[in-house]
């Protein structure tokens, strides 16, 4: 076994050379071993950090739109260009799979290449006129220091979600990501700087709840966008809005699939097992419930059962379908699911157990299928995170959309079906934030904007496109008046309405 590498912050340009009163384990989920000592910054550290960014906004926010999107081009080739060695950290720290890792930065490229057009996207209104010689326009400036915080399930695409929406609005970065898969962002960090981005305007600071809440009583940090589950997300949604910050804070997810008796019942199958299992279910917008309409119900498993047999289980570097699960402790919790639905009744169809063993020292577990599962199981009410899929039957249309508006959740969900009129009803009437007709996960494109409704968001902006834009940045209102040379004299009344 190799000794663990050290991982630190990113501060400014440099690594942090101080030394961590406090640090945590990095993982490589596919063997079991301990691969990195994380540092876990102190408070006064974090403080620290936000100084310096806060300094560093200064300059960066006058900093001309020429120049900022010369950079913006700058890092997006530095990260096409590396981006299979980012993939290869994070298949390590996180467990998924290659290709995987790949695609999620790929995504994230995508919001870099939709902040590259910032110039456009920052121009203000303008009405020439509105009285006479009186002109009203609007301007969109930066907020100083904005803090992102990220779960460890996307290491890379959940960063660059803001990341570039906040620099390329002239704001300095402080984000702090998941102390499970930490990696990833540092070279991202580093790439930064190599494209050109001035010393202070991002920074990584890596840490626990102590670094979180620092970042959010911190009074020159004027923004969090936050990622990660439901009882976090409350706690840094009510915190940081306590201080006078505005935050985002996208939580967790119990994604439902609605297929009707009209569905064509192959794709619907392909996209419950790429939906469900894909990245070990470690997805926000993972399909965790298939509603099966009761006349299709069985065929519609059938066909899920027949994919997933063919699915593959192993390290996420050897070609497999599925990698592991990111703790040894999330593996134990996923398998407790399992446990739990066998106890309440639920017909376990595939156990993803079994067999998981053999697959070496990684936190392995298999893809799970569940099926003839009711709303009051805890494999139904919450959210597993994990390879494990449940099978409801539900009577009709209306029973299918009842369960999933009534669901704490709404962030994502899908309907599979060949009659245009329902899935125009169901997006009308569906209670959720991103919706899917026969795809399989309907994450919307960097020019629109991610993210859920009830639980599955504390805040009311969603990240990137263009309400990324308006969260990064403070609209001002400007009337102005210039007197025509032809004016007779200075009017200290009212304008009028002319
Ligand atoms: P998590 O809530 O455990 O951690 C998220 C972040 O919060 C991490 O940086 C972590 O260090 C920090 N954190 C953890 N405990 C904290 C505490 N007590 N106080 C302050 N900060 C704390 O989430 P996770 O396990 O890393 O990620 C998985 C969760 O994220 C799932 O619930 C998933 O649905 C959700 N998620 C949601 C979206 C979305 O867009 N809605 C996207 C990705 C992931």
């Amino acid at each position: 076994m190799s000794t663990p590498t050290r991982i630190t912050h990113l501060i400014g340009h440099a690594s942090w050379e101080g030394e961590a009163a406090r640090t945590s384990e990095v993982f490589n989920p596919a063997t079991g071993e301990v691969t990195g000592t994380l540092d876990l910054a102190s408070a006064e550290l974090v403080d620290e950090v936000v100084a310096g960014a806060h300094e560093a906004s200064k300059a960066w926010g006058q900093t001309s739109l020429a120049r900022r999107v010369r950079i913006l081009f700058a890092f997006r080739q530095l990260l096409e260009e590396r981006k299979g060695e980012i993939a290869r950290v994070i298949t390590a720290e996180h467990g998924k799979t290659y290709d995987d890792a790949v695609a999620e930065i790929s995504r994230g490229q995508e919001v870099v290449e939709f902040a590259c057009g910032i110039p456009h996207l920052l121009k203000g209104g303008f009405s020439e006129n509105v009285s006479t010689s009186i002109d009203a326009y609007s301007i969109l400036q930066p907020l100083g220091v904005v803090g992102i915080i990220s779960p460890f399930n996307f290491p890379a695409m959940v960063p660059l979600w803001f990341v570039p929406m906040a620099v390329a609005t002239g704001n300095a970065v402080v984000i702090k990501p998941s102390e499970k898969d930490p990696t990833a962002v540092n070279l991202i960090a580093d790439l930064w700087r190599e494209a050109g981005l001035p010393e202070g305007v991002m920074n990584v600071v890596h840490g626990d709840k102590e670094a979180v809440d620092a970042l959010l009583d911190n009074s020159h940090v004027k923004a969090i966008s936050f990622v990660g589950s439901t009882p976090i997300a409350r706690h840094v949604y009510e915190r940081g809005v306590a201080n006078g910050k505005r935050v985002q804070a996208l939580g967790g997810a119990k994604n439902h699939m609605l297929v009707l008796p009209d569905a064509d019942l192959d794709l619907a199958a392909d996209a419950a097992v790429s939906a469900g299992y894909g990245a070990a279910g470690e997805r926000c917008m993972a399909i965790s419930i298939v509603l099966a309409t009761e006349s299709i119900a069985d065929d519609l498993v059938t066909k899920i059962v027949e994919r997933t047999r063919t699915l593959s289980t192993g390290d996420g570097m050897g070609g497999s379908d599925m990698g592991p699960l990111v703790t040894k402790q999330h593996l134990a919790k996923v398998t407790g699911y399992v446990e739990e639905g066998v106890a309440a009744g639920a017909e376990l169809v595939i156990d993803g157990r079994e067999g998981a063993d053999e697959l070496g020292s990684g936190f392995f577990l298999q893809p799970t299928l569940f099926d003839r599962v009711t709303p009051e199981m805890s494999v139904y009410t919450d959210e597993i995170f994990g390879p494990v899929l449940s099978v409801v039957r539900v009577g009709s249309y209306d029973d299918g959309l009842q369960l999933i508006n009534d669901n704490e959740f709404g962030n994502g969900t899908t309907i599979f079906t060949n009659d245009g009129g329902a899935a125009r009803r169901f997006q009308h009437e569906v209670q959720v934030g991103m919706v899917g007709i026969n795809v399989p996960i309907p994450t919307p494109m960097s020019y629109y904007s991610f993210g859920g409704w009830k639980n599955s968001l504390f805040g009311d902006t969603h990240a990137h496109g263009i309400e990324g834009v308006h969260f990064f940045t403070r609209t001002k209102a400007v009337t102005q008046r210039w007197l025509d040379p032809s004016h007779g004299g200075l009017n200290l009344g009212f304008p009028e309405n002319d």
